[in-house]
């Protein structure tokens, strides 16, 4: 079976670029060299997390989404999966029915709220880690560029992950689902699934599914751009509209920490932005980490509400998220498995197949002797050079440039400081190495 090519969802106008380098260190998996004075993405190594978007402030660097105008009229029933984050985005949202109320009027037939899914998903997780075999910690599978980048470039810790569909795709099945049942005139064709998106990487994810497992999402608009159909809406909410169906555990999965929350188990860890994650990451990985029993990990700072697809400041999103929980029950939504054993977890919850690793493309050579001899070419450049990572060669550190050299990609001459240390060697009369 031919290998299904990875739909990324972030681009970059190289024509916009100015090769200022300052997205060049932000990239968690080194997949940015600028050549020829612009950016280049290498497309096996990017995991869509969207940092080199928030830094360009040329905008070269762009996060795709579908518009809203997008959604076909072949679907009869649209329906809206908005992400908890969403609530954050209005000053002046009293409460979360507005906004259900502000999507209807859009043009949405039905709502459902990646909130809710979130509580049952929460539910399931603490059912989960009453199994006695599974690996430990667990890690949340919540936030898609980070699975990616566990199954790049922690491949050992795939097993860790969290087996559980994330929140928005158990939203998406549920909700089709649903609509069939309620509207039997429906047939799964005429229904989509739209989710109002903070980040790239659950584009990406929409696209392309966690590991082995696809997506039923239809469509991922962005928040930045509902928020423009929606703010005037919202302002002009009256009294009496639709009531949320989440309670505060679900609302919280907005930021950081409160996946981890909803676990009601204290030996847990949240990281927000991917410098930290990476660090937790590697501490799991080389075993200098506490004894604890869930990891939540975001690569965005504060958690979704720092998205780059969202408009509001994330601190102040958080505090509004925090305002709309006030007279939320704790949850809405439960499994009833009054059954069941305590650490059942339904099949229609679980993702569809484990989570593997995803090796990028051999890096050297195919061939492993010569692969050996461009290790040592590598070791033996690397020690030549300034090692100050220094960016000015197009790549973000000196190791990466001389892997970059050997493999042919550009010259050792593109480094700066050797180069002017050479010169300047050679006009004191100086040995050169
Ligand atoms: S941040 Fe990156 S993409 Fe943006 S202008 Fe600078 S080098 Fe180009
Ligand atoms: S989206 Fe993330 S992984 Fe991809 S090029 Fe940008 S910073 Fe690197």
């Amino acid at each position: 079976m031919a290998k299904k090519e990875y739909r990324h969802s972030v681009s970059l106008d190289a024509e916009k670029c100015i090769g200022c380098t300052s997205c060049l260190r932000q990239c968690p998996t080194e997949a940015i060299r600028i050549r020829d004075g612009h950016a280049r993405i290498t497309a096996e190594l990017c995991i869509d997390c969207g940092n080199c978007v928030r830094v360009c402030r040329q905008k070269a660097k762009r996060a795709v989404f579908d518009k809203f105008s997008d959604i076909s009229p072949k679907y009869k029933w649209r329906i809206a999966l908005p992400a908890p984050t969403l609530y954050g985005q209005f000053d002046n949202l009293k409460d979360v029915g507005a906004l259900i109320d502000a999507l209807l009027d859009c043009g949405f037939d039905e709502v459902y709220e990646v909130a809710k899914a979130a509580e049952i998903i929460s539910e399931a997780t603490r059912r989960y880690m009453r199994k006695q075999d599974i690996p430990r910690p667990v890690i949340s599978s919540a936030c898609p560029a980070i699975v990616r980048l566990i199954r790049m470039r922690f491949p050992d810790l795939c097993d860790n992950v969290l087996p559980i569909l994330p929140p928005v795709e158990y939203a998406s099945r549920k909700a089709k689902e649903k609509a069939l049942e309620a509207h039997p005139e429906l047939t799964e064709k005429d229904i989509c699934t739209v989710f109002i998106s903070p980040c790239p990487a659950k584009a990406s994810y929409a696209k392309n599914g966690l590991s082995q497992t696809s997506s039923t999402i239809d469509y991922v608009v962005s928040i930045s751009e509902m928020y423009l159909l929606l703010r005037d809406k919202v302002k002009r909410a009256e009294p009496g509209h639709s009531e949320s169906q989440s309670g505060i555990s679900g609302v919280k999965w907005a930021s950081s920490g409160g996946e981890s929350e909803g676990l009601f188990n204290d030996r847990y860890l949240a990281a927000d932005d991917m410098n930290n994650a990476i660090q937790v990451l590697d501490a799991i990985e080389t075993g200098k980490f506490p004894r604890l029993e869930f990891i939540e990990l975001n690569a965005c700072p504060g958690g979704c509400v720092g998205g780059p697809a969202t408009v509001a400041n994330p601190y102040i999103a958080k505090s509004r998220i925090l305002g709309l929980r006030h007279g939320l029950p704790s949850s809405k939504n439960y499994l009833k498995l009054m059954d069941q054993k305590p650490d059942y977890v339904p099949e229609n919850l679980m993702v569809d197949s484990p989570i593997k690793n995803h090796i990028p493309p051999v890096r050297l050579s195919d061939d492993f002797s010569e692969a050996m001899r461009m290790m040592q070419e590598i070791d033996r450049i690397y020690e030549e050079l300034p090692r100050i990572d220094c960016g000015s060669c197009g790549a973000p550190t000196c190791r990466a440039f001389a892997e970059d050299v050997v493999k042919g990609e550009c010259l050792f001459d593109d480094c700066v400081v050797y180069m002017r240390r050479m010169m300047q060697q050679q006009k004191t009369g100086g040995e050169t190495t």
